[in-house]
């Protein structure tokens, strides 16, 4: 019973600091995108322009300015993050007859996108630090389970070749990205990042999304800057940027007037009100960076004396974009307790995804050991994230 009330006198006292940062008691969402900037600006003009659609100079802009934010040679937009994680695993050669890796605390888009092809996804556990794909469960499951032929990994269970990986950088903290680079080159397996949440994010000073032979991110109304929905692949390989480009917009064959279409391709490409509206939002990506990470410092001071409530902060060599903002309840039981009050009380709060191999299309892949997984998937609870005004 006491332990009940000072948990609840801790919840009330989280609800006022969280009333207190946003500066209302009025009901306050998970995250709210925030178009303080040129939005409004580039909408009309992209209006008047009437090149709303599928051509523009917003796109080009666009895709100009982000390669050269995250530090890619190449950057190709398109509808949304899962169309550019569909595209990826196509350029890295993944077929229906594949597998790819990746790991089961995500967003469902990550698998879908693996399904879309036809290849089977494999679970691999996450590390509790990061959240993302652990080195060492990834290294354990390939010497367990792998060999490499021929420069192909061959899962020596199914017979079937291990294709791609792709670990997720999970609310905007990176994973240990370069020790699963250099396990991936040792087993000939194509890293592809889904860095739908991590932009903004570093490790070791390099971009989340540039690690791998290709990076895909959203831009989703949720996400860190948003063009209502969105996405971009990122390479620096020329020949699958331009073939990024060429899949996303029905394989049209330049022309001055023929259609002339010489593959069954994709409409992925981003419409160009869309990018209006993401040319003035990544103009402001420093600034809400900076602002989720006083966010980050306020909740870790708050949190720093709880015994039953640990803050989720980067790790070292990490510069995180603390995108949304995470605590581990670590007493499984006063989790939903937790989320009870503070969503009764007018504060959204979230848990984190049901694992992605428990859920009914994905049963039958095949899995590691998910002991890190299953703790997180009980625990972790998404506080409010938005760039505060
Ligand atoms: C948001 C997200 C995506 C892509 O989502 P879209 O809604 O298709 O833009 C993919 N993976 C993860 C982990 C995400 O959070």
């Amino acid at each position: 019973m006491i332990l009940i009330v000072q948990s609840i006198r801790m919840y009330k006292k989280l609800v006022n600091f969280i009333q207190d940062i946003y500066k209302t008691k009025e009901f306050i969402p998970l995250h709210e995108p925030r178009f303080q900037g040129n939005e409004k600006k580039y909408l009309n003009d992209c209006i008047d322009s009437t090149f709303v659609s599928s051509v523009g100079k917003y796109v080009d802009m666009f895709e100009e300015q982000f390669a050269k934010k995250v530090g890619s040679k190449y950057a190709i937009a398109t509808v949304n993050g899962t169309s550019a994680l569909h595209i990826s695993l196509i350029l890295s050669d993944v077929t229906q007859d594949d597998e790819v890796i990746t790991q089961p605390l995500t967003f469902v888009a990550t698998c879908n996108a693996i399904e879309y092809i036809g290849a089977k996804s494999i679970f691999v556990d996450v590390d509790l630090d990061t959240m993302g794909l652990s080195p060492k469960a990834l290294k354990s499951f390939l010497e367990l389970n792998c060999e490499v032929k021929n420069n192909k990994c061959i899962n020596k269970t199914t017979k079937k070749i291990i294709k791609a990986c792709v670990p997720m950088h999970t609310f905007g903290h990176s994973c240990k990205i370069q020790e699963i680079k250099d396990i991936c080159d040792t087993w000939c397996i194509v890293l592809v990042e889904d860095s739908a949440e991590s932009l903004g994010t570093t490790y070791n000073d390099k971009h989340t999304g540039t690690f791998g032979k290709l990076g895909a991110f959203s831009f989703n109304g949720n996400k860190i800057i948003t063009s209502g929905g969105g996405g971009v692949i990122v390479t620096d390989d020329e020949n699958l940027a331009k073939r990024a480009k060429y899949l996303t917009t029905t394989a049209k064959v330049p022309h001055k007037w023929e259609y002339v279409h010489d593959e069954v391709a994709y409409n992925y490409r981003m419409p160009n009100l869309n990018a209006s509206l993401l040319v003035a939002q990544l103009e402001q990506l420093e600034i809400f960076i900076e602002n989720k990470r006083n966010l980050a410092s306020k909740y870790e001071e708050f949190f720093k004396d709880d015994e039953n409530i640990d803050f989720i902060k980067e790790q070292k060599n990490t510069k995180s974009s603390y995108w949304l903002q995470a605590v581990i309840v670590k007493d499984v039981q006063k989790r939903d307790e937790f989320l009870d009050y503070t969503n009764k009380n007018g504060i959204m709060t979230r848990p984190i995804w049901k694992l992605m191999n428990e859920l009914d299309m994905f049963k039958d892949c095949q899995c590691g050991d998910l002991t890190n997984s299953k703790y997180l998937e009980q625990r972790v609870v998404n506080i409010s994230s938005s760039v505060v005004m």
